[in-house]
Order: C-alpha cells, then structure tokens, then sequence
C-alpha cells in the first residue's frame, strides 16, 4: 500500500516518490521540503525542545521507553516497510530494529546517571571552592540519515539526543522517507503534547536548508564526500557537527585464530545487507599459514549467498542505483590488476543484484583495497604475518571499524589497527553494545553516538563553583596583599617543582 504524506506542505507543492529498489512498487509520495518549511519545523522544534527539556531525566526516559515498546510491539510492520522501501530481506531489518529498540532502551534508563549533576575534585588552591559539572541539553539537534540501515543508524543519534534533552528534526535519506516518517509518527503516539521529533523530507538540498537551519547540533551519517558539504554548510553559522562516515573495514587472521569462525563471519560480515554496511568487512587481512584453509572455507559459505527479492534470499537489491557502477568499477579495475575470482566473477553486477564475490591476488593499489565498494564484494590478501597484516589494514584513510580473529596476539591487534571500534573472534558486534561509543577516525568522520560518549555528545557540559568560605586574602584581587603571591609562588615550588622519582 502506498502512504501519502500530506499534513506538511511542500516548497510549491512538489512531491516525490519512494519506491522499492527490488520491483519499482511504490512506496509512498513525500513532500519535497525546502528552507521554509524546515526552518518551520525548527522553529516548532525550539518550543518542543523547552518543554522536552522541563520534564527532566525521569519524564522522558518514561516517555522513550513507552517509544521503545511502540517499536518493539510494532516490529513486523516496521521490518515489512523496510524490506519494501530498502529492499533488504526482513531478517536484516529485523536485526536493524532490534539494535535500536536495543540502544532506546540503554539510553532511556541511562541518561540520568550519565548526565546528571556530579560534584568535581577541588584543589589545595581552591579548597575554599566547591565544583561540580552538568550536562545541559543543546536545544535542537538535527540528524541526517543514509539509506542504508534507515532505522538503526539514525536511531543511534535520534535516541542519544532524545534521551539527553534535545528536540530533533530528522531528515532522512530520499530512498527511505517513509521509515522515517514511521518512527516519527510512532513517537509522536508516545509523545503527542508537542512535536519533539519532527521529520522532514526531501534531497539534498533539504538536507543543506537543515544545516543552515540555526539547530544546535547537526548529526549526519553518511559519505564522506557529503560528509564535507555539511561540515561547510553548518560553518556558515558554527554549527557544531558529529560525522559518521563511511568505512572500509579491515579483518584480520592470525594463525591461531578459529578459521571456520573467522570465514563464517568474514561472509557474513562482507556479504550481509548486500554490503550495503558502513561496517562490511571490506577487506581481509590473513596470514599466510591459515590463509588456503581460511580461502577455501570462504569461497564454500559465499557460494551458498543467495541475492534476490524473496523470503528465501539472503541478499537484496543493491538499494542506490549508481552504486551498482562504483561496484562494477571496482571488480573491472581488479581483473585489470591481475586479481582471481574465487567466487563470482565480472559478471556479478545483474542489477539490481549483485552476486558474491570473493577475489584473491589483489594489489594493494586496487580500487577494491582502497575504497569503499559498498557490495557484497570480499578481497583476501594474504600477508606474511600479523605485523604485516596491521600495517596494510592501518594503511587506509579510513577507520571505522575492525575486526580480528586470533588468540595470543589478539588484544594487541585490536588496539593496533586504527578504527573507532574493534572486534574480537567476531565481527561488528560493538554496533550492537548499548553501552559503547559508536563512531570513526579520519575519513570515517568524528564525534560519537551511542552509549555515555552519544549522550554527552549531545549535551553541553555547565561547570559550576560555589565559594564555600572566604579566605582571607584573595588572589584574585587588586586588594591582596603584596606577600601573597610570593608566598603562594614557594608553595607551588614545594608542591610541584620537582620532578617525579620515576
Ligand atoms: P549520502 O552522503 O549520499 O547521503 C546521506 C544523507 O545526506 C542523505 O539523507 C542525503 O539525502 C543527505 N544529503 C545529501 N546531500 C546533502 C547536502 N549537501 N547537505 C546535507 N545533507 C545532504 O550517503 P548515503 O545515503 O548514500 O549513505 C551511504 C554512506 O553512508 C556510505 O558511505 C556509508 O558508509 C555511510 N554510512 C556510515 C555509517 C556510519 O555510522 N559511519 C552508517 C551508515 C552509512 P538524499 O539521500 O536525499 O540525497
């Protein structure tokens, strides 16, 4: 059934359509908003915001969960419209939405223990001083979503912001408006005294009129390359920025890592969602002792990697259209190079499907090595040993996430390879931690989402002194004495000047 969306008006009453990337059914017809309309929604969304923030820890961690059960009761209909919208099978929207019934659920009864008010350390030089630090909520926080996970990925940023005070305008990707439509229209079920989270919809260009929009914070998650326009655009007024871009996430495989572990979760981890993942294991790292058995194994699971629209496929569509060139560039660029197929081969790309492919013997300079190929698509280089394998995973300008497979040297890799997140013996799995910071380094952008990092990142920290007694001099005044500082000054020399024995 398709849904039109008429309550808010579009710029001269332009309308476009989402329609399912597996058969070309319709969707629904959203408003195309432009500048006016999404300044009107955060000028709605800074009197929503007063009143969200009045009701303090405990009225909204009510309110969020009362959301979090609306979600979870009304999953199947949400995972239904993902599939039709997205075109990924239902068992991948259903692990989306988990997620972030998952996360809702951490944040809802976490905010107040993070945020709340907390005294700080005084020192000897201010011991008549007592601290303390808050966090304050921003105000409106607009968060820009990817098509990709349309719900747990801006569900990530939605639910932190929520949970730590803010309204929010949510403009999600063109590709999926009606998911995002869904969970503002099941918030404001919970919530229907004032529109706390509003979405607005639309291209790009909506995407630019929210940067320049005067929100407090702007979240966005999606490529790098827009990743910069935002970052210019929300300049313009200083707007402060979180990036969660993409990624091209490296695995690794020492030689006493579980083999049938690692290629089981390599394919998946490669091939799940199409490879339409910020977080798809892009890239295997193995070394030379597991790497035949490791290959051998991977090719037999990836074969078994069905696409198709149906309930038996395991893969969908590739959900953005130009993406299917970028991947069919990059499996070109590869054969060029010298690389084998071990599974599938050039004619992999059958829009709006891609097959499996699973490539050996390919160049470091490969596209395929380099950029993000967001298909289910897994190049596996074999490398002398673990030493190796870091060095060439770190050697990338991104760093979203990791993962590696080994037992000895495992805790070592991980903290060596240079990503905002790491897994151990599995993959992607932080995604999932409710309680864990959730974002990248270089390319794959800054800031966080998700546990006390996302809360606070979306809060302002308010430091306060209190004067718990007047001392009776006062170095900060034109009335001290003139032996004060000097006496101070020997004070600090006693108390700091030496160097520490070890
Ligand atoms: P895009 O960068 O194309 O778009 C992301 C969002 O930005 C969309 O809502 C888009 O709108 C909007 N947008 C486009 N132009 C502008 C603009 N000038 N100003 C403001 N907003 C704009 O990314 P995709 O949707 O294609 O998503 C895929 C990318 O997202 C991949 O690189 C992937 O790795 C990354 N990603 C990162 C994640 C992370 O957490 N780090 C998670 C998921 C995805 P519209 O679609 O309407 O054009």
């Amino acid at each position: 059934m398709a849904v039109t969306q008429d309550q808010a008006p579009a710029s001269g009453g332009h309308t476009f359509d989402s329609t399912s990337p597996a058969t070309g059914e319709l969707v629904g017809t959203f408003p195309l908003h432009g500048p006016a309309q999404v300044a009107e929604a955060v000028s709605r969304a800074r009197e929503a915001a007063a009143w969200w923030a009045g009701l303090g820890f405990g009225g909204r961690r009510r309110r969020l969960l009362a959301f979090k059960a609306l979600l979870a009761a009304r999953s199947g209909e949400l995972v239904d419209l993902v599939h039709r919208e997205n075109g990924k099978p239902a068992a991948d929207g259903f692990i989306e939405v988990l997620l972030a019934v998952e996360h809702l659920d951490w944040v809802a009864r976490k905010a107040a223990r993070v945020l709340r008010p907390r005294r700080a350390a005084s020192t000897l030089v201010l011991a008549n001083q007592a601290a303390s630090v808050e966090y304050l909520p921003l105000g409106v926080v607009g968060v820009i979503g990817p098509w990709n996970y349309p719900v747990f990925t801006p569900s990530g940023a939605i639910a932190s912001a929520l949970a730590a005070g803010n309204a929010v305008v949510f403009k999600p990707s063109e590709l999926t408006p009606a998911v995002g439509r869904f969970l503002a229209d099941a918030f404001a079920e919970v919530v229907p005294e004032q529109p706390v989270l509003q979405v607005v919809t639309g291209d790009g260009a909506t995407g630019d009129a929210l940067c320049r929009a005067g929100v407090d914070k702007v979240s966005f998650t999606g490529s790098p390359a827009t990743g910069r326009k935002v970052m210019a655009a929300c300049a313009e007024r200083l707007t402060p920025v979180v990036l969660e871009l993409g990624g091209k996430d490296a695995l690794v495989v020492d030689e006493d890592g579980d083999l049938d572990a690692a290629a089981e979760q390599a394919v998946w981890g490669a091939m799940a969602n199409a490879g339409q993942t910020c977080l798809a294991i892009e890239r295997a790292y193995v070394v030379d002792a597991a790497y035949d058995r490791f290959v051998g194994r991977v090719a037999e699971l990836a074969a078994r990697v069905r696409p198709g629209p149906g309930a038996e496929a395991d893969i969908g569509p590739i959900t953005l259209p130009a993406q299917l060139a970028v991947i069919r560039r990059h499996l070109e660029d590869a054969f060029r190079r010298g690389a084998r197929a071990v599974v599938g081969g050039p004619d992999a790309v059958r829009p709006p499907y891609v097959d499996p492919v699973v490539l050996v013997d390919v160049p470091d300079d490969a596209l395929v090595l380099r950029e993000e190929t967001f298909g289910p698509v897994l190049p596996v280089v074999r490398v002398r040993d673990a030493d190796e394998a870091v060095r060439r995973a770190n050697a990338s300008p991104y760093g979203l996430g990791a993962a590696v497979f080994a037992r000895r040297r495992a805790d070592r890799i991980a903290r060596a390879l240079r990503s905002g997140m790491t897994s151990v013996n599995s993959v992607l799995v932080f995604a999932g931690m409710p309680s864990l910071p959730f974002g990248g380094v270089g390319e794959s952008g800054f800031g966080r989402v998700h546990g006390p990092d996302g809360l606070r990142e979306f809060s302002r920290s308010k430091a306060i002194t209190r004067q718990r007694f007047p001392l009776p001099f006062s170095m900060l005044s034109f009335e001290r004495p003139a032996r004060l500082l000097p006496a101070v000054e020997r004070a600090m020399k006693l108390r700091h000047a030496r160097a520490p024995r070890r």
